[in-house]
């Protein structure tokens, strides 16, 4: 998807405040944060949204879902978080790349 903003996030064409990158996700600071800690974790491939996605994204999904509790420890969110995947216009979705929300404020 040659005008997705998230797509040129994850080739490097814009760019982002990354905290992790593997071959298939990349996990990035929201540029808008609704928390002290607001991270969103994207797979690199596009998917437009949990609408579109298949049971060949599964193993994908739960990747991205078990690298929540990874990052948000290395981000001071061990005693907890909220996660968040907006999906669809009807879901309050504004960029059509699957990504998953990850906000949350580090314990004192
Ligand atoms: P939503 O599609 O409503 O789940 O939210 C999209 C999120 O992407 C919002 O929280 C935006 O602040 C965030 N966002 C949009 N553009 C960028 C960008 N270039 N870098 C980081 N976050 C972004
Ligand atoms: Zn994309």
């Amino acid at each position: 998807m040659s005008d997705c903003i998230f797509c040129k996030i994850a080739k490097g064409d814009i760019p982002a405040d990354k905290i992790y990158e593997d071959d298939e996700l990349l996990a990035f600071k929201d540029i808008r944060p609704a928390a002290p800690v607001h991270f969103l974790i994207i797979p690199k491939r596009h998917i437009d949204s949990l609408l579109t996605t298949t049971k060949e994204d599964e193993a994908l999904l739960g990747k991205m879902l078990g690298l929540t509790s990874v990052l948000a420890r290395q981000q001071g969110l061990a005693a907890g978080y909220k996660t968040a995947i907006n999906t669809g216009h009807a879901g309050g979705q504004e960029v059509f790349h699957l990504h998953l929300h990850v906000l949350g404020t580090p314990a004192q």
